[in-house]
């Protein structure tokens, strides 16, 4: 079925709906932000329990928001992977079980090409081929991207990604965690001097597009032991005048050799993207990219050879629902949906959920460009 105007695809990672040309109609979150305070971490039968306590609230108000009924859908959109199996299962049968009620085609996105993909939503000028760099909490990922759904695996980090570096940093930092540990170093990080401790740069030496944060956070942590600051004791909010500074200086170095990092990789990904394709922008997405030195920084960067930056707005770059609704509309634009489930299936049904899924091929060519 062709996708027009008047028709709409929603998603349930939050719950969203979004029309054929990319209009946002509704948008409704259920966070547990709270959970990551509380206990410093996400546990995934308790995610799991949140999931289904807020799912069919936070559907139906999506859908009263938005003011069209269930039946003018034109198809569903949920994250089938990667992620925790437990919390996939929560939207996907949600999704399965409207899809079947009302008759839709439903389309099962990969989370990290809707990071990438929502791109496209908020730059229309955006067009294939071009270099993504995914910088989130669970994955750093360099992608040539050639059309909607093909892509090229560059570069994958070999431990952590950058986000959770981030988290841990802000975490032995003793910062407060309300709005996510990414943007607590971030702030922290502007009082502070960057060449203030000399981190190493990861991998320099290591002539590929992967990447590796577990020796960066490890160097915090003995820069923090070193330093003395008793961040278990006391909360930033209580530190005096030169504890805070050191923590700030701590913050700020970490987070200089962080991106340059990422600057590292990135060139050299650039360099592999153009002898294959003749690519124009850079994206960059995922929810570091909401940082403004990581933004700020790419953006030199890409300009230095001739890309334009492609950046969605901070709220698209973090998890959300339009980046999977959207996707959803680029799949099924192209036809690529699957039939509604039939009225007489089982509520117990296999779900295809997809826990690991890799993105995109592996450049293989890569080794040809390390040696
Ligand atoms: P994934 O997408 O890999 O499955 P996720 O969905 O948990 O992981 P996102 O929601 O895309 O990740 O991003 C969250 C991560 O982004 C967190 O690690 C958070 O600390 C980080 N982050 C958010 N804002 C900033 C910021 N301003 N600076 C640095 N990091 C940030
Ligand atoms: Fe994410």
């Amino acid at each position: 079925r062709h996708i027009d105007k008047e028709q709409y695809t929603v998603s349930h990672d939050s719950q969203v709906m979004v029309r054929g040309d990319g209009q946002i109609v509704s948008e409704v979150v259920s966070s547990q932000a709270e959970m990551l305070t509380q206990y410093g971490g996400v546990f995934p039968k308790m995610a799991e329990e949140g999931h289904a306590k807020a799912i069919d609230k936070v559907v139906s108000e999506a859908i009263l928001q938005a003011g069209v009924k269930e039946s003018s859908l034109s198809a569903i959109a949920v994250t089938i992977g990667p992620g925790l199996s437990l919390c996939l299962r929560v939207g996907v049968r949600k999704a399965r079980s409207l899809a079947k009620l009302y008759q839709l085609p439903w389309i099962g996105v990969h989370h990290m090409e809707a990071h990438a993909m929502v791109a496209r939503l908020m730059d229309r000028q955006l067009e294939f081929p071009f270099l993504v760099l995914l910088v989130s909490g669970g994955h750093n990922l360099l992608l040539l991207a050639q059309k909607v759904g093909d892509y090229i695996q560059l570069g994958t980090t070999l431990d952590d990604a950058i986000g959770e570096a981030y988290d841990k940093t802000a975490r032995e930092l003793g910062l407060d965690l309300a709005r996510g540990g990414g943007p607590a170093v971030e702030e922290l990080a502007l009082e502070g001097n960057p060449k203030a401790v000399n981190f190493s740069i990861p991998m320099r030496n290591i002539r590929d597009c992967n990447f590796s944060f577990a020796g960066l956070k490890t160097q915090v942590k003995l820069a923090i032991a070193s330093k003395a600051i008793t961040t278990e004791l006391v909360p930033i909010k209580d530190a005096d005048a030169e504890d805070r500074q050191l923590r700030a200086d701590i913050a700020a170095s970490f987070q200089r050799v962080a991106v340059l990092h990422l600057e590292d990789r990135c060139a050299r990904a650039i360099e592999w993207a153009q002898s294959m394709s003749p690519i124009k922008a850079l994206v960059v997405s995922g929810g570091v990219a909401s940082n403004k030195v990581v933004r700020q920084r790419l953006g030199e960067l890409a300009e230095k050879h001739g890309l334009r930056l492609s950046c969605p707005p901070p709220r698209l770059c973090t998890d959300n629902g339009v980046m999977i609704a959207w996707t959803g509309v680029e799949h099924f634009k192209l036809g690529r949906s699957q039939p509604p489930p039939p009225y007489d299936e089982p509520e117990d049904v296999h779900l295809d959920l997809r826990p690991r899924w890799q993105l995109g091929e592996i450049y293989t060519e890569g080794q040809r460009h390390t040696r």
